[in-house]
């Protein structure tokens, strides 16, 4: 009985952390520094049970028999800083954050598409994510495009309320490293630049540029829409923010609108349904839409399968390819995960 001396003090879940009870195994979540530990349904199930848990009841309702797995359990815990103790008199001092997630502008993220030069007018789509207060923006060229249409890309955006850029396009001699390197520099809203189709993959390692942008180089060919949609460990996201929008709206779609390659608006890229040209209408008008929003409100806990996954509230997610393509509430298809056998089949 390790943690006898203090067996009558209680436990405390630090408030940023937050745990998520899978089928067969369960997650603990640090919201505020990041990264998830998997832990026993059990111990889920413990540290789920109130908030007026003591040590000793602990080691009282599991029987000397398991105090060793007890012990073990608070080590953990205690090691990576998911829980501290509390008295008697401030037990009730550290209540848990309440489940909210607001956000004061229509649109918080776009994905913008561009194939075929002049397909649509670049300038007013931007123009009018500024209007609707956009912050996040990815691009995703599937052309040729040399470092002038990244040059002008930095000079339309520099003066917007867009924050972060992310830039997908395909390499060529012309997209010169250094010179991408000093565009960033330069222009430090772009944050990531991914040269995709190129001869071999590689990230540019150079601490000083790391810290502004992320130039990464993709073997991978990126040819139209239909690359989106993968779920992977490594799209996870472990922030409270990510976190609290997974307990009420879709982690992909809310509160995203897009463009695909020709100008047609739509929530995410790769949906059949368009809600005009941006050159012939506006973004505004696509949101008056009844049903552009349709799919906003989705969470993970109407989804098949990704309901009884310990993932659900870090995921990415995918309306659009799914397995069952008639059934919007059926798991993305492009997910290899099965939380029933916790495994991912590739
Ligand atoms: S819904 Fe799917 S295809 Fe659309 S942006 Fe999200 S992940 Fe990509
Ligand atoms: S099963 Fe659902 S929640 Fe789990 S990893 Fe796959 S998509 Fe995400």
């Amino acid at each position: 009985m390790k943690y006898k001396e203090q067996s009558q003090k209680y436990i405390r879940l630090f408030a940023n952390c937050f745990l998520t009870r899978g089928v067969v195994r369960s997650l603990i979540i640090d919201g505020f520094r990041g990264g998830f530990d998997f832990i026993p349904n059990d111990l889920c199930d413990i540290l789920s049970s109130g908030e007026h848990l003591r040590i000793a009841d602990l080691y009282e309702t599991y029987g000397v028999e398991n105090q060793e797995v007890i012990d073990e359990y608070l080590d953990f815990l205690f090691s990576n800083e998911y829980i501290f103790l509390a008295d008697d008199n401030d037990k009730d001092l550290f209540p848990a954050l309440e489940p909210q997630w607001k956000y004061p502008a229509t649109i918080n993220n776009a994905i913008l598409d561009i194939g075929p030069e002049g397909a649509y007018n670049l300038e007013k789509a931007l123009k009018e994510l500024d209007e609707l207060q956009c912050v996040a923006l990815q691009i995703r060229v599937y052309q040729k495009r040399s470092m002038d249409f990244l040059r002008q890309l930095a000079q339309l955006t520099h003066e917007l309320t867009i924050e972060q850029i992310e830039v997908f396009l395909p390499y060529n001699e012309l997209l010169d490293p250094i010179e991408l390197q000093h565009l960033a520099v330069q222009f430090q809203k772009i944050k990531g630049i991914v040269l995709h189709s190129a001869p071999k993959s590689y990230v540019i390692d150079n601490d000083y540029i790391k810290k502004i942008v992320d130039i990464v180089f993709l073997e991978y060919e990126l040819t139209d829409a239909s690359h989106c949609g993968i779920v992977n460990l490594e799209y996870f996201s472990t922030n409270i923010d990510h976190y609290m929008e997974s307990q009420f709206y879709n982690t992909c779609l809310n509160r995203k609108i897009s463009l695909d390659q020709f100008g047609n608006i739509k929530n995410c890229p790769s949906q059949q349904k368009s809600y005009g040209h941006i050159d012939r209408s506006s973004f505004r008008q696509a949101l008056e839409h009844p049903d552009f929003k349709k799919l906003w409100t989705v969470k993970k806990e109407q989804i098949a399968v990704c309901q009884v996954c310990e993932f659900r509230h870090i995921c990415t997610d995918c309306r659009v390819y799914l397995e069952e393509p008639d059934n919007m509430y059926s798991k993305p298809a492009k997910c290899s995960y099965d939380p029933y056998t916790a495994s991912w089949e590739n």
